[in-house]
C-alpha cells in the first residue's frame, strides 16, 4: 500500500524553491560582502550541542529552555543533545575551547544557517529558520554596539528596506541593577496578579523581567505604566547610554528608545535593542542583540567581553517581498537537437557553449521528441532563444538562433564566434 501521509510537509519546516531560494542566496551573497568590508569571520557550527550549555547559559526560565528545545536523549542525563536554537552559546564555546581570545583581542565572527525551536508556528515564526548572526569578543566599550548596528542598517540599506523598519533601544544595566529592578517589578506586578494567566504568574516569582517580554495585550497598559529599569541606573551608566545614543544620531541612525525591551534570555548585560516591522498587524522583530558580558563572566576565568545580534532570514524574506521585487533571472538559452549526429553530440556541445559563455544559463532538451515538441519544450521554458542543431549545422559548424520573445529572424553563428552570443 502506497503512504502519502508521511509526503505531507511539516508544519514549521518550511521549504524555500524558485523564487525564494533565488532572494535567499541573494542576501547571503549581500551579507558575505559586507562581512568581508568590515572584516569578519565566518564560522560554520555544529547543529547539535549539549542540552546543559543552553541551560546553563540562556537561562531556565526562558523560552527556548523551558519548552522550544529539540531533544535527543543520550545515554546518560547530561548526554542530552538538542538542536540549536541559537548561535551565540556555541560561538562563545568555540572562541573559549580554541583559545581564539589569546592575544590580539578584538575578535569578530558570523554565521549563517538554520535553528531549531518548537515554537507555536505561524506566518514569520518556524520550527526551523534561518539566522543571519554576528558576535565581537574582546570589546569592553559601545565601539562594537556601534558597529553591530551599523552592519544592519548596511544590510536594511542594501535591501532597500531601511525605511521599514523600526530600531528600538534600552540599557538593561548589570546583573545588579537587575536584582534590584526584579524586586521593584514584582512588588509592581504582583497588585495585578488576577489578570495574569498561569505563564505569567509562574514568570512574575521566577524572573519578573520577562513579563515585559509578554505579548498578551490584556497586559500592555499595565507594562507601560510599570517602572522602568533605566530610572535605577546610576549616573555613569545613564551618561554611557546618553553618550552611545548620541553616537547613533551623529551617525544619522535613527532609533526609538523602548525603555520595556527586554530580551528574552538572561544573558543580556546594558545595551540591547531589536528591529521590528508590522506585518498584517502584528509586530515582528527582524534582528535582535546586545551584550552578554555577565554570561562571559560565569563561564571564562579571564575578563573577557561579548556582543552581537542575529537576523531572522525567513522574517526578513517577508519584508522584502512586501516591499522589493527581485524575480530570478530567467533562462538564456533552450538548446534542442534534431538528427541521430546532433543529438549524440548535444552535450558536447553544450559544454563547449557553456566554456566559452560562463554567464549564459543554458538547458540541454532531455525529452528528444520531434522537432515540434522540442521547440514546444522550449517554448515553455521561458528561454529567451532556443539554440537549434541538425545535421546541416553540424556540417556547417554553426548554431541556429530563434529569439522566442523577440520578433528577429533566425540568426547562424559559427562555432568560432560562440563567445557573441
Ligand atoms: P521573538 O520575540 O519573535 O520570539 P526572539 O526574541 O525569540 O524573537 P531571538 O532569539 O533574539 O528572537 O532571535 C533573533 C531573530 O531570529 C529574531 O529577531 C527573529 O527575526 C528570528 N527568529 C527567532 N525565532 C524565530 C522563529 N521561530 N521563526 C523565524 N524567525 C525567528
Ligand atoms: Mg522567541
Amino acid at each position: 500500500m502506497k503512504n502519502y501521509f508521511f509526503f505531507n510537509k511539516i508544519k514549521g519546516f518550511p521549504y524555500y524553491y524558485y523564487n525564494d531560494s533565488f532572494i535567499i542566496r541573494y542576501f547571503e551573497d549581500v551579507i558575505k560582502n559586507i562581512m568581508i568590508s568590515y572584516n569578519y569571520n565566518e564560522i560554520f557550527m555544529p547543529f547539535f550541542d549539549k542540552v546543559g550549555l543552553y541551560k546553563s547559559s540562556l537561562g531556565e526560565v526562558t523560552d527556548i529552555v523551558e519548552k522550544q528545545m529539540f531533544v535527543i536523549p543520550g545515554y546518560k542525563v547530561n548526554d542530552n543533545v538538542c538542536l540549536r536554537p541559537e548561535g551565540t552559546v556555541s560561538c562563545i564555546k568555540l572562541v573559549l575551547s580554541s583559545g581564539l581570545l589569546r592575544g590580539y583581542n578584538q575578535k569578530k565572527f558570523w554565521y549563517f544557517g538554520p535553528m531549531f525551536r518548537r515554537e507555536n508556528t505561524q506566518l514569520g515564526r518556524n520550527r526551523q529558520f534561518i539566522q543571519f548572526g554576528v558576535e565581537i569578543f574582546g570589546i569592553n566599550n559601545y565601539s562594537a554596539e556601534i558597529e553591530s548596528i551599523l552592519v544592519v542598517s548596511r544590510l536594511l540599506k542594501c535591501l532597500n528596506l531601511n525605511d521599514k523598519v523600526l530600531l528600538e533601544i534600552n540599557f538593561i544595566g548589570d546583573s545588579c541593577d537587575r536584582f534590584r529592578y526584579k524586586r521593584i517589578l514584582f512588588k509592581y506586578f504582583i497588585k495585578y496578579i488576577f489578570l495574569f494567566n498561569m505563564n505569567c504568574k509562574r514568570r512574575l516569582y521566577f524572573n519578573p523581567t520577562r513579563i515585559l517580554d509578554d505579548k498578551d495585550s490584556v497586559l500592555y497598559d499595565i507594562i507601560l505604566q510599570s517602572p522602568k529599569v533605566y530610572d535605577f541606573l546610576d549616573s555613569k551608566k545613564k551618561c554611557d547610554f546618553f553618550l552611545f545614543l548620541n553616537k547613533l544620531s551623529y551617525l544619522k541612525i535613527n532609533y526609538y528608545i523602548n525603555y520595556y525591551l527586554f530580551r528574552g534570555l538572561d544573558y543580556y548585560d546594558y545595551i540591547v535593542y531589536e528591529w521590528t516591522f508590522f506585518f498584517r498587524g502584528v509586530k515582528q522583530s527582524i534582528c535582535a542583540g546586545g551584550r552578554y558580558d555577565g554570561l562571559l563572566r560565569c563561564v571564562s576565568n579571564n575578563d573577557i567581553y561579548g556582543t552581537g545580534f542575529a537576523v531572522g532570514i525567513d522574517r526578513l524574506l517577508i519584508l522584502f517581498k512586501e516591499n522589493c521585487s527581485l524575480i530570478k533571472k530567467s533562462l538564456d538559452a533552450y538548446l534542442i537537437c534534431f538528427g541521430n549526429f546532433s543529438i549524440n553530440l548535444r552535450f558536447e556541445i553544450s559544454e563547449i557553449i557553456r566554456k566559452k559563455n560562463p554567464f549564459l544559463s543554458l538547458e540541454v532538451d532531455f525529452y528528444l521528441g520531434g522537432y515540434k515538441k522540442q521547440f514546444s519544450n522550449a517554448n515553455k521554458s521561458g528561454a529567451r532563444f532556443v539554440i537549434i542543431i541538425g545535421d546541416y549545422e553540424l556540417i556547417n559548424s554553426c548554431l541556429k538562433i530563434k529569439y522566442l520573445k523577440k520578433k528577429e529572424n533566425q540568426i547562424y553563428i559559427s562555432f568560432l564566434n560562440l563567445g557573441d552570443i
